[in-house]
């Protein structure tokens, strides 16, 4: 637990039991016994230091969390139950595939996510191209996935030999491999040098991603970790295809640049 949270919430040893016997409980909201452990990631409670505007609001007041909750699951990756409060404020969205282009490697595409630099990169490095429903709904409205939807689209990935997605968010669900973790394997080199920003979804997979961007000419200068994206704008190169949508230059946009010469 982090010294940050410590001074947040108060930990009395009531509040301490009732999280150590919650995994041994049948509840539905984990958040209604916990102290709010995650609250010191939160962006909007860092924010705004409003107590209503953080997982414990969230959770108690499913209006609050649907309109203000940013959905970027930093608070998962907190707690200890691992409870997924982001996409509990709505109902079930059933995930599902369109084939565009079909090839023994595809770059799978995020509707109204990432479009944009999918469609340019699976020409350009030649891949094929499958675009996925439904994970816009999950990280925006705060649904969750339909398990059966879930289990039929990890089962279709398996007829290719290799995957590669370009949002954090398919990779978040699905476990696919991310592009800019793979670009050596499409001879790509990128010539930038300067701050770099990770989306809050890619937080655990930092050190993997920055030593395969710095593999293929990448410089970081810095590393921007504490600002989502969905709230405010990085000032350094995003690893996030959202980033576009505020104006902020994209990795993809240098790939896209060093593929077109
Ligand atoms: S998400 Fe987990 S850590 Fe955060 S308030 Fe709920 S139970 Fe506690
Ligand atoms: S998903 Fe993000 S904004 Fe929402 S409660 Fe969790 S940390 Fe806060």
């Amino acid at each position: 637990m982090k010294l940050k949270t410590l001074s947040t919430v108060k930990i009395t040893p009531k509040l301490l039991l009732n999280l150590i016997q919650l995994p041994f409980k049948k509840v539905e909201k984990p958040c209604i016994y916990c102290p709010g452990i995650c609250i010191s990631v939160c962006p909007t409670f860092i924010n705004t230091g409003n107590l209503s505007l953080s997982p414990l609001g969230y959770s108690r007041y499913e209006d609050l969390g649907r309109n203000n909750c940013l959905k970027c699951w930093r608070c998962v990756s907190e707690c200890p139950l691992s409870y997924p409060l982001p996409e509990s404020y709505a109902s079930e969205v059933k995930l599902t595939l369109e084939v565009l282009k079909k090839r023994e490697t595809v770059l799978l595409s995020a509707r109204n996510l990432d479009e944009k630099y999918s469609y340019g990169l699976s020409e350009l490095l030649g891949t094929g191209l499958i675009l996925i429903n439904g994970l816009v709904e999950r990280y925006d409205e705060g649904r969750p996935v339909n398990p059966s939807s879930l289990k039929r689209i990890l089962r279709a990935l398996k007829n290719y030999r290799k995957v590669y997605t370009i949002s954090p968010e398919s990779h978040h669900t699905l476990s696919v491999p991310l592009l800019i973790e793979n670009l050596s394997g499409f001879s790509i080199r990128l010539n930038y040098n300067g701050p770099i920003h990770i989306p809050c979804l890619l937080l655990n997979r930092e050190e993997k991603i920055i030593q395969a961007l710095i593999s293929i000419g990448v410089r970081p200068t810095k590393i921007i970790r504490d600002q989502c994206l969905k709230m405010e704008e990085p000032d350094g190169l995003s690893l996030c295809p959202r980033a576009s949508m505020r104006n902020v230059k994209t990795i993809f946009d240098e790939i896209l640049a060093s593929l077109s010469y």
